[in-house]
């Protein structure tokens, strides 16, 4: 039987930044991946590597934080890949938040960024509002500019994980995790490979299966405390329209929600919504109110566009949030990552639930300090925050 210090379910971002972590420190780690890299929800998030300005809003400082300071490493390892772009919020009569407000939370922004280059922020001049790809000028009181960063979310998924093989990390993909038995020291870990069961050992078993976490959970023996969750679905559409000059940050003219209007391989992406899933995983995809929704978010705002229709939509995906269980609306709720273990000193079993494309590589870094004293002492082979990252298609 194959022995590792560290198995991981979950070619995601999350599962690709511990399989490097765990590779990096020096550590014999596997990744099962049962679909393919970043088939889950990595390849269908806003593809932002971003501080998250909303999360000011919800008190959420020490997220914005470390999410700011993973934008800037990101931008120094991962040039190839993450690229700083102008974000434009247009202020209206009717706008909820106005300029002022912006301004101060574009401040505080600036300050949990360190007040570096990246972080600067001010108004378009009127004057330079033609340049904003027809954006409706009806009505329009002003336009903030500030800075944030975007990428392939499934390209980097990859790049982590090249760079992980390349530091000895292992990968099985297709490969489905099938169940868990704890020992005293460690985990039986049985795997579905070319319709046939594998049996491993591991140290320690990191659960980054994202929106089937719970159910990879349920399959530990015995078994361990689950977390309440809830899963949220995030739509996102493509139109044959061209924006250039960068990301617009709205207003959704029917709740207020803020909606991304995004540059995508010469087309526009149109996303988020937020709508609470109950199904399966597997099955998620975009609702055609989903769809109208976010549609009419871009109509209003840019006249070129009011022409189109679901039949113009020339792709779509939708992902699926995991959330802590709460009563409040899914925009207000913590978006941090969330950590969860069979018991609290030497973890045989460790789960990520929720968490931020942004955040992986801290999120890797938690998950190491978390089960270290589970695993054996091995020799460093690098730090995470400086291996350059390659994009490799
Ligand atoms: C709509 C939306 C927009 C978002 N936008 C942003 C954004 O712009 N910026 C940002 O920072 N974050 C964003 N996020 C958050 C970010 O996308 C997620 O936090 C992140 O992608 C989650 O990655 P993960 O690895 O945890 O899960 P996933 O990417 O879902 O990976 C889990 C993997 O586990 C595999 N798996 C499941 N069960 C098994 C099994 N039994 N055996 C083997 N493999 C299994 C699945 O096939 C899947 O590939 C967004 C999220 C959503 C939903």
């Amino acid at each position: 039987m194959k022995e590792y210090d560290v198995i991981i379910v979950g070619g995601g971002i999350h599962g690709a930044g511990v399989l490097q972590a765990a590779a990096a420190a020096g550590h014999r780690a596997l990744l099962i991946e049962q679909r393919g890299i970043a088939s889950g929800t990595s390849s269908r998030s806003s593809k932002l590597i971003h501080g998250g300005l909303r999360y000011l809003e919800s008190g959420q400082f020490s997220l914005v934080r470390e999410s700011l300071r993973e934008r800037a490493i990101h931008l120094r390892i991962a040039s190839e890949l993450v690229e700083l772009k102008a974000f434009f919020i247009p202020v209206y009569g009717d706008t909820r938040r106005r300029p002022w407000q912006l301004k101060l939370g574009l401040w505080l922004y600036a300050l949990l960024g360190g007040f570096s280059a990246s972080t600067r922020f001010g108004g378009v001049p009127k004057r330079d509002w033609p340049t904003l790809d027809g954006l409706e000028t009806r009505g329009l009181d002003a336009v903030i500019r500030y800075y944030d960063a975007q990428t392939d979310d499934e390209l980097l998924t990859r790049a982590v994980i090249r760079s992980a093989r390349e530091l000895g990390g292992e990968v099985s993909v297709p490969a489905q995790f099938v169940g868990a038995n704890l020992t005293e020291d460690g985990v039986l870990v049985t795997y579905s490979k070319d319709a046939a069961n594998v049996e491993c050992r591991a140290t320690v078993l990191v659960n980054a299966a994202g929106p089937w976490a719970t159910q990879v959970s349920r399959t530990v023996r015995p078994a361990i405390p689950i977390p309440a969750t809830e899963l949220v679905q995030g739509t996102h559409i493509v139109v044959p329209r061209k924006v250039t000059a960068g990301i617009y940050y709205v207003e959704s003219p029917a709740d207020g929600r803020a909606v991304f209007i995004m540059p995508w391989h010469g087309a526009t992406m149109i996303g988020t919504t937020e709508t609470p899933y109950q199904g399966e995983p597997d099955r998620v995809k975009p609702l055609p109110e989903e769809e109208e929704y976010l549609l009419a978010v871009v109509r209003h705002y840019f006249p070129a566009f009011r022409d189109l229709t679901r039949e113009h939509i020339t792709s779509r995906f939708a992902g699926l949030r995991v959330l802590p269980a709460a009563t409040e609306e899914a925009h207000h709720r913590s978006r941090e990552t969330l950590f969860s273990s069979d018991r609290k000193s030497r973890p045989r079993v460790l789960s990520i639930y929720g968490g931020k494309l942004t955040g992986w590589r801290a999120a890797a870094a938690q998950v190491m300090e978390l089960i270290g004293p589970s695993l054996p002492v091995r020799a460093r082979r690098a730090a995470t925050d400086s291996l350059i990252l390659r994009r490799t298609s």
